[in-house]
Parts: C-alpha cells; structure tokens; sequence
C-alpha cells in the first residue's frame, strides 16, 4: 500500500470513528504501519476530525521521526510505535475513548464472552491492560500482550485499543467492543448476565 492511500484510509476510518461517537473532541487516534518502508501513518494532534484533511495526516517512523504532515503526530504515538515493534508486520491500530467500554475500563473490570460476535470480532473476552500514563512507551508495551491475545482490549482509566491487518478490521473490533460493553452495562442492570461457555455448545 502507498503512503497516499493509507492517509486517505486513517482520515476516513477516524471521521467515522468520531461520527459513531466512540472518540469526543480529539480524542482516540488511528494508525496504520507499513512495515517494509518502516513508515506509521497516523492522525495529528488536537485537529478537529470533521475538519481533517488528508494534508493533515501524519507520517513517522517507527523510531518516531515526522516525516510528514504539518503537525505533531498524535501525543499518544509511542503506544502505537511500540506496540507495533511487537508485532514486526503490516498492522493497523484503532484507540477510542468509546464511553461504554471506557466505563468498564474505569471500574478495571474485563467484559466476558456474552455475544457470539465477540469471537470472531474480538476472540473471545474482553481484558483490562494495566495503566499506563497516557502517551508514554510503558502504554504501548503493557498493552501489546493483551493485542497478540485478542483483537481488542480495554485500557485501564483511558479507553480501548484494537488491532487488525488492515483498518476495517481494527475499526470494526472497536464497534463490537463498545457494542458488548454497552449491552453488558444493560445487562447487569437487567439481571444477571449468562456468559457463553463450552458447555452450551456455544
Ligand atoms: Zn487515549
């Protein structure tokens, strides 16, 4: 993939990211590593998402050096760089502040397997990664076990990381994390949640 295409890519998957509310203001950013020109495109700092142009995105290395675009890559880049020199490939990250799933992430409390799209979406059920401030390298290296697990995971007192081959897949994970989480809020508040087990055939 060319570095103008995945540019295109992050702009639209953050727009719509921001326009099904899973990131407020500016938070959340959205990345995608192209591991042979070792190049990690990535959204800018504090830029409004609905006014985000392509000319806006980010270019960086893995070593974090801006290669282009006209602004500082996101603050929170080191969890995407580091978690991405876990994985030595092509990957795409998506990271939200979703507010069901953030919610469950406050409380440090994992979201069980309840839905038959947690699997193939996710994997299975939804952990809790141990904090981390934001915007720091320790962020990204206490988060990429969890991601070599599970397509998704909650990050303790800050919000959601998911991971895909590409950003349709990422995006689409954090859709279903922030979906499980907000019916299982509902859930609990309704009865008592059955988890899907092995025993039910399920
Ligand atoms: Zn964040």
């Amino acid at each position: 993939m060319k570095v103008a295409e995945a540019k295109e890519q992050v702009l639209e998957i953050a727009q719509k990211a921001y326009r099904e509310k899973l990131m407020a203001g500016t938070s959340g950013n959205i990345s995608l590593y192209l591991h042979e020109e070792n190049k990690v495109v990535i959204t800018p700092s504090s830029i409004d998402y609905l006014q985000m142009t392509v000319e806006d995105i980010s270019v960086i290395t893995l070593e974090g050096e801006i290669l282009e675009g006209p602004h500082q890559p996101s603050s929170e880049w080191p969890m995407h760089t580091e978690i991405y020199k876990e994985f030595q490939e092509s990957y795409a990250l998506v990271h939200t502040h979703s507010p069901y799933a953030t919610a469950f992430a406050v409380c440090g409390e994992e979201i069980p397997e309840i839905l038959i799209e947690m699997k193939p979406f996710i994997g299975g059920d939804i952990k809790v990664a141990p904090f981390a401030p934001a915007g720091s390298v320790e962020l990204g290296k206490v988060t990429a076990p969890y991601l070599k697990e599970r397509k998704a995971c909650l990050l303790a007192n800050h919000g959601t990381m998911s991971i895909g081959k590409d950003l349709s897949s990422a995006y689409i994970s954090s859709i279903y994390l922030e979906d499980a989480a907000k019916i299982y809020a509902f859930a609990k508040s309704v009865g008592k949640p059955i988890v899907l087990s092995s025993e039910r055939g399920e």
